[in-house]
């Protein structure tokens, strides 16, 4: 009999959140992760009574079942809503002036942010014929279907800003799934907006912005302290071997070796660990990981005096697009986000430098980022003052970039993972990289292995599978 049913790989969202939804199925399950704490990138931390966070800063979600998780693992009441300021208004950076994005079609018409010529082209996207090859980049599709206008001043800032990728390489069915499947659905963008605003009069889900107090930790020790998961930090996972019943595990901790033996694995860790952990078994598995690329980021967080910042705030930040040469992608500002950021009378603002657009700016020298983003800033934001508290997050491997033909990888990774039963890689280089979608992900994980337990169960009647919960099936 093998020690547990399910051993996850990584403790980061990805492998704690299809740790919770397995858990709720009743199945036993493990996750050892190498760190010695738990949430991978996500940290929130507090200094000088900022809160500042290291990656994901909140959650953007309009999927049901993500709100089911905040909900019963008692999360709601924790839960921080973005400001009413801040949902209604972004900022871009245009011709070195901040201009407020609008919000719907409608307000992009009268915008200032596009030219007569940019604003016909919009109006023209109901009468694109459909078409587009799988692994049309992210720039084809959106000059294709919305012209040049949208990609420079909406979408290339926001790829480049949000997920640290560049629209000229990424694969537009990986990054802006919705968009695409719009297309593909209605025949245009237009009339796949106009369709679901008409539906969701009556069914949807809208979208609502939040992290929780305390910031997204909070959300990784709940999941971390649900009870049926057992969770074991400082464990490196060196070698994953097919076993008679399932898979053997082993790691190195403090205190030496440790293997185990389950019936399912999930690698939740980055794309190149999972290519040695396979390699063994599956060169090729294992080659297809390894294409996976990372963007690198600095992320700066800046303490000021509210008195020494002449701009209103008023909004969730900015972004920067390509044509303003700027030194960061997008500036943050968390304390109009959430009132809970920074002490009372100061603001907390969170600037994003590196990324696939100049990512050697994700190493430059401490000082030197600091002193490129002020400089561009003082301007933009009408600064005074120094601020009073800094801090510097790096990350080497920040985000994957979906780019090239990402989703035909995508597909081959399911199809060798077949070879392998009871083996899954799971993590935020397969289906999105938010935090909502890696949510919405481990649950599609967590019913596909609780269903091949359960079948397991039939015909082994040793196995300690209980009978499943309706509500999984
Ligand atoms: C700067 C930044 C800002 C972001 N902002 C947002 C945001 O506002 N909203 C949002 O939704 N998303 C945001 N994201 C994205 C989101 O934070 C990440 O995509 C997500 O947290 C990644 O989770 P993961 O579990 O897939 O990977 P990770 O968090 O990287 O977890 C992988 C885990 O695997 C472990 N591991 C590695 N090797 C081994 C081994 N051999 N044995 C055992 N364990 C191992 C690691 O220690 C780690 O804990 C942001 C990301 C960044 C970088």
């Amino acid at each position: 009999m093998n020690d547990t049913d399910v051993l996850i790989i990584g403790g980061g969202i990805s492998g704690l959140s299809t740790a919770w939804w397995l858990a709720q199925a009743g199945v036993s399950v493990q996750l050892w992760g190498a760190d010695n704490r738990i949430g991978g990138k996500i940290k929130s931390q507090q200094q000088d009574g900022y809160l500042t966070e290291r990656s994901a800063s909140l959650l953007m979600n309009f999927r049901p079942e993500v709100a089911q998780l905040v909900s019963e693992a008692g999360l709601d009441e924790l839960k921080t809503q973005r400001s009413p300021q801040a949902e209604s208004r972004r900022y871009l950076l245009n011709n070195g002036i901040l201009q407020a994005l609008p919000m719907h079609l409608s307000g992009m018409l009268t915008s200032p942010l596009w030219s007569l010529r940019g604003k016909l082209r919009l109006l023209l996207e109901p009468f694109i014929p459909a078409g587009g090859a799988e692994d049309e980049t992210v720039s084809q599709f959106i000059r294709r279907r919305l012209g040049n206008e949208m990609l420079e001043k909406a979408i290339e800032p926001f790829v480049a800003g949000t997920l640290a990728a560049d629209p000229d390489l990424a694969s537009a069915g990986a990054t802006l799934p919705r968009l695409t499947a719009l297309e593909s659905r209605f025949g245009s963008i237009t009339a796949g907006v106009l369709t679901h605003k008409l539906l969701r009069r009556r069914t949807a889900y809208t979208t609502d912005t939040f992290s929780f107090r305390g910031g997204m930790n909070t959300l990784v020790k709940t999941l971390a302290r649900t009870p049926g998961i057992q969770i074991l930090s400082n464990r490196r996972v060196e070698e994953i071997t097919p076993s008679k019943t399932g898979w053997s595990v082993t790691a190195t901790t403090s205190g030496g070796e440790r293997s185990l033996n389950a019936t399912h694995v999930v690698v939740a860790t980055q794309a190149s660990v999972a290519a040695n952990l396979v390699s063994e078994m599956d060169n090729e598995l294992a080659s297809m990981l390894n294409d996976i690329q990372y963007a690198p980021l600095a992320v700066l967080h800046m303490g000021l005096n509210r008195d020494d910042v002449g701009h209103a705030l008023d909004g969730t930040g900015f972004l920067a697009p390509r044509q303003e040469r700027q030194p960061f992608t997008g500036n943050l500002w968390m304390s109009s986000l959430f009132s809970d950021r920074a002490p009372e009378g100061k603001v907390l603002l969170t600037t994003y430098l590196g990324g696939t657009r100049q990512p050697e700016a994700a190493n430059w020298h401490d000082s030197r980022l600091m002193d490129e983003t002020l400089l561009a800033l003082t301007p933009l934001l009408g600064l005074k003052g120094e601020p009073e508290m800094v801090r510097i997050d790096r990350h080497a491997q920040a985000l994957p970039r979906y780019h090239g033909a990402h989703l035909a990888r995508d597909r081959a990774i399911t199809e060798q993972l077949q070879n392998l039963p009871g083996l899954h890689i799971e993590a935020n280089y397969r289906g999105g990289v938010s935090v909502r979608d890696r949510i919405a992900r481990g649950q599609q994980l967590a019913q596909r292995i609780t269903s091949q337990l359960a079948v397991t169960a039939e015909k082994l009647p040793n196995l300690t599978v209980p009978p499943l919960s309706t509500k999984y099936r």
